[in-house]
C-alpha cells in the first residue's frame, strides 16, 4: 500500500476555481456589452453539460485539456451576421463567470444539437450556434472535469451548473408564465408577475462507511455498469441535518447503523444541480441488507481485498472527477486505479 499522497481535499476536481465572481458586477445591466468590446474578455461554449475543450499541449498531465476559449469580438461577429436563439427573450443567453488578472470570462449557452433545418430551397440555415460549435471537441464535464486546470475547472463548473439550472426555470414556479435572464445570467425574472428566482442547488450526502476492523462499504446500484462500486449517497430530506441524512441513508440502503459522522469537503456537482457534501461515517454494525431498489449490492472491503479486485478487473471505482474517488482513496491511503485508468 503506498501509504502517500491522501487525497487533497483543497484539490478536488470541480471544487477548484481561481477566477473572481465578481458578484458586484452582476446588476450592470449594460456589463456583458462592454465586456464584449474589451479584446481580454473571453467565453466558454457550453452544451448542455458539455464544454468546448482542446488538448493541453505541453502539460505535463496525461491527457490534459484546457477550455477552447473563443474571443468575446469573435461572438460577437458571429452573432451579428447570423440568425440565432442564442440571444431570442427565454435563453439563457450570457452568463458572467468573473474576473481574473486577464480578463473577464463569460458562458454563451448552445442548445442540444438537433438536426439541422433545411429550408424550401434546400439551403441549410447558419445559425450562429452551429458556426460557434462546428469544428469544436465538446466533453462532458463529468468525464473532463478532472483534465483541466484549476481556473478551467471553476469556470467549467460554474458555467454548467447555472447552464442547467436556466433550462429548467424557463417558466414561474408560481404562475407558470415564461421567465427571462437578468443579472447577467445569475436570475430568472417573471414575465407576467416579476418574480425572480435564483439557481438552486440541491445537497446531498456522500460518505465513506468504515467500521471497527477499518473495512469500507461500498455499494453497487442497479443502474451502473456492472462490477462499478461507490460510496453510498443520497438527497438531503426536506427538514433534515446532513449528519441525520448519512445515517437514514446508509441504514435504508444496507440497514448498517451509523455511528459518529465526520465532516471532509464538498464538491458541486451540476448535474444537474447537486452539492455533495462528503462524510467519514463510523458503522456500528455491520450486518449488510441492501434494499435491492436503489442499491443491489453492497459490501465490506478490505484494503488488499480491494486492490487485489482492481488488479483483476472485478471492481470498477468512481469516476476520478468524483467526491466519492477523494474519499475512497482517503481511507485507502493512496492513489488507486481499476482497469479504466
Ligand atoms: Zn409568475
Amino acid at each position: 500500500m503506498n501509504p502517500e499522497p491522501v487525497t487533497d481535499w483543497a484539490q478536488l476536481p470541480l471544487s477548484r476555481t481561481t477566477v473572481d465572481r465578481a458578484a458586484e458586477l452582476r446588476d450592470d445591466v449594460e456589463l456583458v456589452e462592454r465586456l464584449l468590446t474589451a479584446s481580454s474578455t473571453r467565453v466558454v461554449l457550453v452544451r448542455g453539460a458539455s464544454l468546448a475543450v482542446r488538448d493541453a499541449h505541453g502539460s505535463s498531465v496525461p491527457g490534459a485539456l484546457v477550455l477552447d476559449l473563443v474571443p468575446g469580438a469573435e461572438v460577437v461577429a458571429v452573432l451579428a451576421t447570423t440568425q440565432s436563439e442564442l440571444t431570442a427573450p427565454h435563453a439563457p443567453g450570457w452568463l458572467f463567470l468573473g474576473t481574473d488578472d486577464d480578463g473577464a470570462y463569460l458562458a454563451l449557452v448552445l442548445p442540444a444539437e438537433a438536426d439541422e433545418d433545411v429550408d424550401i430551397s434546400g439551403v441549410v440555415p447558419a445559425r450562429a450556434e452551429d458556426i460557434l460549435g462546428r469544428g469544436r471537441r465538446f466533453e462532458n464535464l463529468r468525464d473532463a472535469g478532472h483534465l483541466l486546470d484549476a481556473r478551467d475547472a471553476g469556470l467549467a463548473t460554474t458555467a454548467v451548473g447555472v447552464a442547467a439550472w436556466h433550462v429548467r426555470a424557463l417558466r414561474c414556479e408560481h404562475c407558470g408564465e415564461a421567465t427571462r435572464p437578468a443579472r447577467n445570467g445569475w436570475s430568472r425574472v417573471c414575465t407576467s408577475d416579476g418574480r425572480e428566482v435564483f439557481p438552486r442547488t440541491d445537497p446531498a450526502v456522500i460518505m465513506a462507511v468504515v467500521d471497527d476492523a477499518e473495512r469500507l462499504l461500498l455499494g453497487h446500484a442497479a443502474h451502473w455498469p456492472e462490477g462499478r462500486f461507490s460510496t453510498l449517497a443520497g438527497f438531503v430530506e426536506a427538514g433534515e441535518s446532513v449528519e441525520a441524512a448519512v445515517r437514514r441513508e446508509v441504514r435504508e440502503e444496507t440497514t448498517v447503523v451509523i455511528g459518529d459522522v465526520v465532516y471532509r469537503s464538498s464538491q458541486p456537482w451540476p448535474f444537474p444541480r447537486s452539492l455533495m457534501l462528503g462524510f467519514r461515517a463510523h458503522a456500528v454494525t455491520t450486518d449488510v441488507v441492501v434494499d435491492g431498489v436503489e442499491v443491489t449490492d453492497a459490501r465490506w472491503f478490505t484494503r488488499d481485498g480491494l486492490a487485489a479486485d482492481l488488479a483483476a478487473g472485478r471492481v470498477l471505482l468512481p469516476m476520478r472527477s468524483s467526491i466519492a474517488r477523494g474519499l475512497i482513496e482517503e481511507w485507502y491511503g493512496g492513489p488507486l486505479a481499476d482497469r479504466t485508468g
